[in-house]
């Protein structure tokens, strides 16, 4: 890796393309993937984070979504954090690249930036398994910030029995483990859950869950490691696609961030030393999000990311309650006032967060994790609301959705007649709520909301957390001081 080092820093869309027309071994509907950027279940999404890559040359952005550091430019999610100041511009960085997509491309490269950096400025955490890994991890840090890579991550073994995996133990029919050493590096076989946006990457972190514990038996199911997509032996299998080549009128969000989730297997898989991070070492995995303090810099892009869809999903409602005049109804307001809570609590949060920012103990700036923590806790609760209420507020008008072929096909004077609103013409309706389709009814919908639900992690896991990390003692000392 090491002439690897350098590179040019920020990519463009091109760039980031070409380096995807490789061979790697993803599945999808049945058949091998030739190429991820023509593929129709696959180009699009591709080409749309082309597109927000392109953006970071865009000389009127380029002051928040980079950075430049001698007389190169990087990504501002690559920006170790020296000040306040600096966590502000990642937070701003981060919202950027949200708003492009109205979070519903949840998987930009910052969110993986944002532990790369974390994990790269907190190398000497994984120098306590061997020195040679907080090498590796500056290295990689380097690697990626340089070259501007995309990365996945899985962090998840699939699970086989619930009862196994409440225990931290993980089945070794279907649980990626280590099954060989040598001396160019470790051998994996077996599987993990999700890879999203896999087949769009550049490489792969295959790491300890930030949630989920192991037990301390689990040495062979124990490590961390990041390699090519395309290494020998990695395949993705994908879920069906949400993107039907419809336009952009007929699905205005699946025909375009479709990011593709993945399941990951490895058929003795060779990860080269240079690329290990941690090894058989199942206590230091458990800390390892939380030590590094990458979990609260992957919170911060998730809160930032969770507000530009919030607001999105406030604008949706608006337009559509003002489509039949409805927004003058008192309990539509008091609906979307609803989502507006939901809104605000989550800039709250955010900017919160970033005002409490202080350094660690190695002298980085850490936004104030409680705030991001309670985001990234309610969210998963938020979201599926925000989308009942486009269901609740849409009703039939959801269903009211003829195709753009409709829209000029031999019965357009009927839709031009029977589909307009007293605020809308037909065509701006149908628009409308097509989109609020995609939302709320659509299968790229349905999967949105589960991602919302999942991504992080089990929601009890993570609240079982939250109660952990939780200061509650001065507030039951007043509960006692009452009762004394
Ligand atoms: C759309 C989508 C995209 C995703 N993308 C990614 C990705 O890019 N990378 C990635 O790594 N993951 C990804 N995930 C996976 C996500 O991390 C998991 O779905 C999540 O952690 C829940 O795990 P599970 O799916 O195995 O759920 P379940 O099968 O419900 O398992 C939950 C886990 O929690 C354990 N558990 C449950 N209750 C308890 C308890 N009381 N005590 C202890 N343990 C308990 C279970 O035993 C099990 O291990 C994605 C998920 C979705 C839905």
């Amino acid at each position: 890796m090491n002439n690897e080092l350098s590179g040019n820093g920020i990519r463009n869309g091109e760039q980031y393309l070409a380096g995807l027309r490789d061979d790697r071994d993803v599945w999808l509907r049945g058949e091998k993937v030739d190429d991820v950027t023509s593929h129709p279940g696959l180009s699009r999404g591709a080409r749309t984070l082309a597109g927000f890559l392109d953006k970071q040359f865009d000389a009127t952005l380029q002051d928040v979504i980079t950075y430049e550091e001698d007389g190169t430019r990087y990504a501002t999610s690559f920006l170790v954090p020296k000040s306040k100041a600096d966590i502000e511009k990642r937070g701003a960085a981060f919202y950027q690249w949200a708003t492009w997509s109205n979070g519903m491309f949840g998987r930009t490269p910052d969110y993986k930036n944002a532990s790369v950096m974390a994990f790269g400025s907190a190398a000497d955490f994984l120098a306590q398994g061997k020195p040679e890994f907080a090498e590796n991890m500056r290295n990689y840090y380097q690697y990626v910030r340089n070259n501007d890579k995309v990365l996945t991550h899985t962090l998840v073994n699939p699970t086989y029995s619930h009862e196994q995996a409440k225990e931290g133990k993980y089945s070794d029919k279907v649980a990626l483990q280590v099954v060989k050493e040598t001396d160019a590096g470790i051998v994996v076989n077996g599987a993990r859950l999700l890879a999203t946006l896999g087949p769009h990457a550049d490489e792969i972190e295959v790491f300890p869950s930030t949630l989920l514990k192991a037990s301390e038996e689990n040495l062979p199911f124990a490590f961390a490691f990041a390699i090519p997509i395309n290494t020998p032996g990695l395949r993705l299998i994908c879920r069906d696609s949400y993107d039907h080549e419809k336009s952009h009128f007929d699905a205005p969000l699946s025909s375009r961030f479709e990011e593709m989730d993945a399941v990951v297997t490895f058929k003795n898989v060779l990860v080269p030393w240079e690329r290990v991070f941690m090894y058989r070492e199942p206590l230091l995995c458990n800390k390892a999000f939380a030590d590094t303090n990458a979990v609260v810099h992957m919170m911060h892009q998730v809160a930032c990311g969770k507000l530009a869809k919030a607001e999105f999903m406030v604008g949706l409602l608006c337009a559509m309650a003002k489509a039949t005049g409805k927004d003058k109804d008192m309990n539509v307001k008091g609906q979307i006032a609803e989502a507006m809570w939901a809104t605000e609590t989550v800039r709250a949060l955010r900017f919160s967060a970033e005002a409490h920012a202080e350094a660690d103990s190695r002298g980085i700036f850490v936004p104030a994790r409680r705030p991001l923590d309670t985001s990234r806790n309610l969210f998963p609760k938020m979201y599926p609301r925000l989308v009942e209420l486009v269901q609740l507020i849409g009703s039939s008008s959801l269903m009211a959705t003829p195709s753009e072929a409709d829209i000029t096909s031999d019965i357009a004077d009927d839709i031009g007649q029977y589909f307009q609103t007293v605020n809308l013409a037909s065509k701006d309706r149908i628009a409308l709520f097509r989109l609020a389709h995609d939302v709320a009814v659509s299968g790229f919908g349905n999967r949105q909301a589960l991602y919302e639900r999942f991504f992080f992690g089990p929601q009890n896991v993570m609240a079982s957390i939250y109660f952990d990390l939780y200061d509650k003692d001065e507030m039951m000392d007043r509960v006692d001081l009452l009762l004394k």
